[in-house]
Formats: C-alpha cells, structure tokens, sequence
C-alpha cells in the first residue's frame, strides 16, 4: 500500500512543538519567522525571503548581519581562547576592551565590570551604587529615583527600576518600591505645558522628590535622551543636563542606562554627549559586541570603585556571572570599535538620521499620526485614534501586531510597541533602503 509521503516539519512547525518565545501570546500570536541567514540589513527566511531588519534584531545590531571584519575577529579569537572564569583570572581582550571604554566614555568613567546583558548591567549598577554608599558609612541611602516610562530590563531589580507597567504587574510581590519623576514626555507633558515655551518645568518633579528624600536616595536612574521599550521618548538635552545638575546639587550618584542608546544609536557615541554630562555609572550592552553576542559592561567613576578597596572582605563587590567578560564577546566588541574607527560609523548614523527626519517629517500630516520623532539611527511615529485628544491604546494596542503583519507582507521586519511605532535599522543601510522602508510605512499607515 502506497502511503503519501509526510512532508519535513519546517522549522516553524518544530518551533512551535517545543520553543517558547519572549513576548509572545503564544495562543493568538502569528507563528514565529523562521530565520536562517543575515547579511548586512537583510534576513533571510527559510523559503527564501528576504526581510529588511527594521529593528536593528531588538537594537543591537549596528554594523550589519554577519559582518566580515566581526566574523574574523569572532574565529579568531574562539581558536586562541574560548572563556575563562573572571574571577581571579583576567585575559588580554578583556583588558583591552575596558582600555577602549575607557577612552571613548564621557570623561571619569574609569572602572568597567563586565556581565552578560542590558539587564545585568543594570543590575550592577544598582547593586554598585547601593553598596558604594553602605561601604562609606551611608547605609541610609537605599532607594533609587527612576522615570516614569523607564524600561530597564526583566531581571528583578531591572523591573523593580522599570515604570509599573504590564511588563512588571505579575510581579509586583517580588519588586522593591523605588521613586519615580516625570520624564520629559514632551508630546504628552506631564505638566500640559508646551515645548516651545516651556522652561523643562518637567525637571521640577525630581528636584521636589530629591528635596524631600534626598537623604535616603543611592542614585537617580535615567535612559539618557531617548526612553525605548517605554515609548520610545526623545528627550531635550536640557533635561539630561538637569538630571546631572540636581544630582550635584543633592549629592546622589547619576546612573546612565546607555544599553539602547550607547554606541551611536543617537547619533553620538553615548548620547550623554549630547549635553555633555558624565554620569557616575553608566550601563551599556545591546551594541557593544555590534549585535553578535551578549555581553554587558557597567562602567564606574574612580571614586566609586575605591570605595570598594579595603583590607575588610565585606567591602567586596560580590558579584559575577560565569560568563563574565566573556573573550568571543570582548573580541567582538574591539573589532565593532574598530569598524567604528574605521569607517566613520558616527557619520553614516548622522546621514541617517538627515534620510529619517527628511522621510518621517511628511508622516505627521496622516490622519492617525499623533507625533513624529527622530533622533540619530531612530525614526518614531506615535499612532492616536483622535489627534486632538490625542487617545491611544497603548502598549496592547491591537494595531502593533496588525501593523508589523502588513510590514512583514511587505519584506519589512518593524515590531511596533503597541501604539509606537520606530524604525531603528542597522547604520548600514543606504539612503535608497532608507526611502524604501519609510514609503512602506507610509502606505501602511495610509491604508491604516
Ligand atoms: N536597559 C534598556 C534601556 C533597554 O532598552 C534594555 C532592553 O531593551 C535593557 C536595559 C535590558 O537589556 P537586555 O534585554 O539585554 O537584558
């Protein structure tokens, strides 16, 4: 008896058999992209299409898929030296990564301690600072001021930073109370004030929270310049240079979360420059290794790190994951720094950002359209259901799932945050890709 032959279970198929995605509604969600390939912005399917990667792969990516100069260095470095704990032992990328770091960062920003990801990044630096002041003498500094719309990552401290949001609720037992001030959401002002006059009156609701604890607070935690996973908010410089004024004026540590917005994504290396200020710690991750593998690296001012020198052992910084500068991760991120140095990678990201504000500029005219941002390699356009009220469905919006359904169809890989939707490629992409992908979201929108 002849049995029709059974067709192989595409990678799809067996995905689904036994994965489990983040961020994903398993139960209505459309079924995973299967992915075998990428080169420069381009991915790759297993039936052979090819997907514009509008999300620079969850903004790390910066130099383009499967570089050739990361590839080597990546061989390379796995044929001399694969891992090797971190603890007591030290090895040469390591140490000429932190050398590079040191060099670029905002200037006192000497001490890196290497982890694995954005979110442990932030994580030290929550646990540096809170120690920092319990090493001199201050245990009484222990609670940390974040923004609202913060997103700092999904391990508990990282939430705990993070706004209350649905990302955190079904944890709320296991998090600690932090306090929280008004970012400068200037399309929404908390204050309803506009930003053509207004003076960052914003800034006035941290200095009141500062004022009235300013003796209990470790650091003030802050996404400099642009707030991503909690709607993606550009800010004003003068708000970043205030968050470091009234740090000074309090005297509390100033915590820089670069994770998204370190290594040019702002169209400055670190987008602290952008009102030249240096934080007391900053957090960086995501585009460190140009996108290829995770590491994190949360960066310390001397005086921070000396108060962790003593002859007493519980001054120590006990603290460290087993893959803790990690040498394919650190051999990586010197040869993205590298590309950095040689190809002028800050001004392919400013022409970007000229091709962003040029092509997202006219998008502000369609009906749906609230708000239009641009800073560096990010393009924004915030979706409302009514601009004069300015409503919007937020984060669970049923138009972010339909939209990057549409984008997908059309070769475009975008995963809008609900109501927001950015494009954030790798800097590579040319002006005609560019063209390409905001005329997509265009039409999108206008079929909307
Ligand atoms: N901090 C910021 C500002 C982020 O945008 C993210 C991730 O999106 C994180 C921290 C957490 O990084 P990771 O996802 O690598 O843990």
């Amino acid at each position: 008896m002849n049995r029709p032959a059974r067709a192989s279970p595409t990678l799809v198929d067996r995905d689904r058999a036994c994965v489990w995605h983040p961020y994903t509604q398993a139960r209505i969600a459309p079924p995973p992209v299967p992915i075998v390939r990428g080169e420069g912005v381009y991915l790759y399917t297993e039936d052979g299409r090819r997907l514009l990667d509008g999300i620079s792969s969850w903004w790390v990516n910066i130099h383009g898929h499967s570089h050739p100069k990361l590839n080597e260095a990546l061989t390379a470095q796995a044929r001399e030296l694969d891992h090797v704990v971190f603890a007591g032992c030290t090895h040469p990328r390591a140490v000429e990564l932190a050398e590079r770091l040191v060099a670029l960062l905002p200037r006192g920003l000497t001490r890196v301690f290497y982890s694995d990801n954005g979110s442990t990044a932030v994580e030290v630096a929550l646990k540096l600072a809170l120690q920092y002041w319990g090493n001199r003498g201050e245990p009484s500094r222990r609670t940390f001021i974040t923004l609202h719309h913060a997103y700092h990552g999904d391990t508990v401290g990282a939430m705990s930073a993070s706004e209350d949001s649905i990302f955190t609720r079904p944890f709320a037992s296991m998090l600690f109370d932090v306090l929280r001030a008004h970012p400068p959401y200037c399309y929404r002002c908390p204050l309803g004030l506009e930003r053509s006059t207004c003076q960052i009156d914003c800034l006035g609701d941290l200095e009141r929270v500062l004022r009235e604890r300013s003796g209990s607070v470790a650091g003030v935690l802050v996404e400099p310049m642009l707030q991503g996973a909690g709607g993606m908010i550009v800010w004003p410089a003068e708000f970043l240079a205030g968050v470091r004024r009234l740090c000074d004026r309090y005297g509390t540590l100033m915590i820089a979360d670069e994770v998204l917005t370190g290594f040019g994504r702002t169209g400055r290396m670190f987008a602290c420059e952008h009102a030249s200020v240096s934080p007391d710690i900053i957090c960086l991750s995501k585009a460190l290794t140009g996108g290829y593998l995770p590491l994190g690296a949360t960066v310390a001012t001397e005086a921070i790190y000396e108060a962790f020198l003593s002859d007493d052992r519980t001054k120590t910084f006990f603290h460290g994951h087993s893959y803790t500068a990690n040498p394919l991760a650190c051999a990586v991120a010197l040869a993205s720094l590298d590309v950095f140095e040689e190809t002028g990678t800050l001004d392919t990201v400013r022409a970007l950002e000229g091709w962003l504000r040029e092509g997202f500029g006219p998008l502000a005219a369609l009906q749906m359209v609230g708000d239009v941002r641009v800073i560096g390699g990010v393009g924004i356009v915030e979706l409302v259901t009514d601009k004069t009220r300015k409503d919007a469905g937020g984060y669970l919006d049923n138009v972010g799932p339909r939209l990057a359904e549409a984008f997908l169809h059309r070769g475009l890989l975008l995963r809008p945050l609900g109501n927001v939707l950015y494009f954030m490629p790798p800097y590579v992409i040319t002006k005609n890709e560019t063209a390409w992908a905001i005329e997509q979201i265009h039409e999108v929108l206008n079929d909307l």
